[in-house]
């Protein structure tokens, strides 16, 4: 790309390292960002650096938070026995968006797998097993129906077993390879429902 400036360069750079974005709508992003009012560049990338410096795990479910708790496992009226163990925080909003999940969740980081050596002490398992030892009376796995997925969901059902804590797992009315959050809430309510004990 000698055909623009070094800066420009640099920022096209910078935006086609983000995940989906290919170099021409690298090249579109930023052409529109330095046709923006300066103004609202600086608020876009104050956004980008306080999201960065501020935001960090909740101490309970481990999702990404700004406070040590994070909105959900503040709530009082959320039925915090019940579990829903989910691979990013991007499921956890999907099923937030149902609107009909009581629960609270744990939020691994991550799913099981062996091909791209990502075994169980890179997800937040050993945290969960922490979080059994309070009351709780069920763990519904919700991680997605991909091979990582279904690994994931035997090894945690298997570790929560000897517990005698309710172990299910969420229907499989989520496509197979599905991530949850392409899904829509009435498909994901419906895989909630019929979920079954494992
Ligand atoms: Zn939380």
């Amino acid at each position: 790309m000698d055909y623009y400036s070094k800066q420009i360069n640099r920022l096209v750079a910078q935006l086609s390292s983000l995940p989906g974005i290919g170099s021409k709508s690298a090249q579109r992003l930023a052409f529109h960002i330095l046709n923006m009012p300066q103004e609202n560049v600086e608020a876009l990338s104050d956004a980008l650096l306080e999201a960065r410096r501020n935001v960090r795990y909740c101490s309970m479910c481990y999702t990404l938070t700004d406070d040590t708790l994070c909105p959900i496992c503040k709530r009082e009226d959320r039925d915090h026995r019940t579990i829903m163990v989910v691979e990013n925080s991007r499921d956890l909003a999907a099923y937030e968006k149902t609107g009909k999940y009581e629960g609270v969740y744990h939020v691994l980081h991550g799913s099981i797998s062996p091909m791209l050596g990502i075994g169980p002490g890179d997800i937040r398992l050993k945290e969960l097993l922490k979080r059994l030892q309070s009351d709780v009376d069920e763990v519904i796995i919700a991680t997605n129906s991909s091979l990582e997925g279904e690994t994931t969901a035997m090894y945690v059902s298997k570790l929560i077993k000897p517990t005698g804590i309710k172990v299910t797992r969420i229907a499989s009315g989520v496509p197979v390879g599905g991530d949850l959050e392409y899904i829509d809430e009435v498909t994901l309510l419906r895989a909630l429902e019929g979920r079954r004990e494992l």
